[in-house]
């Protein structure tokens, strides 16, 4: 469904993307993990068109994206940092949204915003929001339109243990309708029962691309944490730079 060939992205001196080339198909559900600037938000805001990349080429459907933009509206997407005009009112950036996708969408999904009760603080400013509220209004956004490409960046930070819990089970029916969803995460835990693909994320670079599968057959674990502690470990025997991130893999809350 989505393609990349050799992309590159610099920053300064930074390579923040290093001749990335992946084929994610429709019907996977893709944790996208690795240390904290390895180039996650980065790939994924070029999937996007949010950055545009130096060199190489993305294909959504087989339409190279710099061609056509309309692409972008079978995508939702909730930022890892939501930003949102201050003035407005929960209500009004939702009608905004829709005013702009008119025409765009078939179906409306409201579920995560009835899940969220989300309707009780309608009338409360975008500044105004805490972080955990405004995730959740990011996280109603990204599936409103009812897309059939999800990308979500790290999308349970600073939800509350209950909000997390709400979207997750809403990440994983979506899932069982067949969408093609995109998420990274530092919490092992909530891409537990969600996965079937890893990729690997080292300084811009795949580290590696496997599915559930395959790496349950190589490590003989079960559990994905565990399952990532062992690739990560036998990684870092080939080269030290995976060590400092092996380390922290073990507790249940890794912060990279
Ligand atoms: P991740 O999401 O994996 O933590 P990012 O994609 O956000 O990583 O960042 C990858 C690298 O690119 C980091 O070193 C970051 O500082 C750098 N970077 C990202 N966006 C920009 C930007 N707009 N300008 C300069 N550097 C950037
Ligand atoms: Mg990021």
């Amino acid at each position: 469904m989505i393609q990349t060939h050799a992309l590159n992205k610099t920053f300064g001196k930074l390579k923040a993307l290093d001749n990335l080339s992946i084929d994610l198909q429709a019907g996977s559900a893709i944790s996208l993990i690795g240390p904290n600037g390895s180039g996650k938000t980065t790939f994924l805001k070029c999937l996007l068109g949010m950055v545009i990349p130096d060199s190489g080429q993305i294909l959504f459907q087989n339409k190279d994206i710099a061609k056509d933009y309309t692409y972008r509206s079978q995508i939702g997407y909730m930022p890892q940092i939501g930003r949102y005009p201050d003035n407005l009112t929960i209500r009004q950036l939702i009608e905004m949204m829709k005013d702009i996708r008119k025409g765009m969408y078939s179906q409306l999904d409201e579920e995560l915003i009835h899940a969220f009760a989300l309707e009780s603080l309608f009338e409360k400013q975008m500044r105004t929001l805490s972080g955990g509220t405004r995730q959740k209004v990011s996280a109603c956004l990204a599936f409103l339109f009812n897309p059939p490409v999800l990308i979500l960046d790290e999308p349970t930070a600073g939800l509350d243990p209950l909000a997390a819990e709400i979207l997750k089970e809403k990440i994983q029916h979506e899932k069982r309708k067949g969408k093609l969803i995109l998420i990274t995460s530092h919490i092992f835990s909530d891409l537990e029962e969600l996965t079937t693909d890893v990729m690997y994320l080292m300084d811009g670079k795949v580290q590696f691309y496997k599915t559930l599968q395959e790496l349950k057959a190589e490590t003989r674990e079960d559990k994905l944490s565990r399952i990532l502690a062992r690739v990560m470990s036998r990684e870092s025997k080939d080269g030290q730079q995976l060590k400092p991130f092996t380390q922290s893999i073990h507790q249940q809350r890794v912060i990279m």
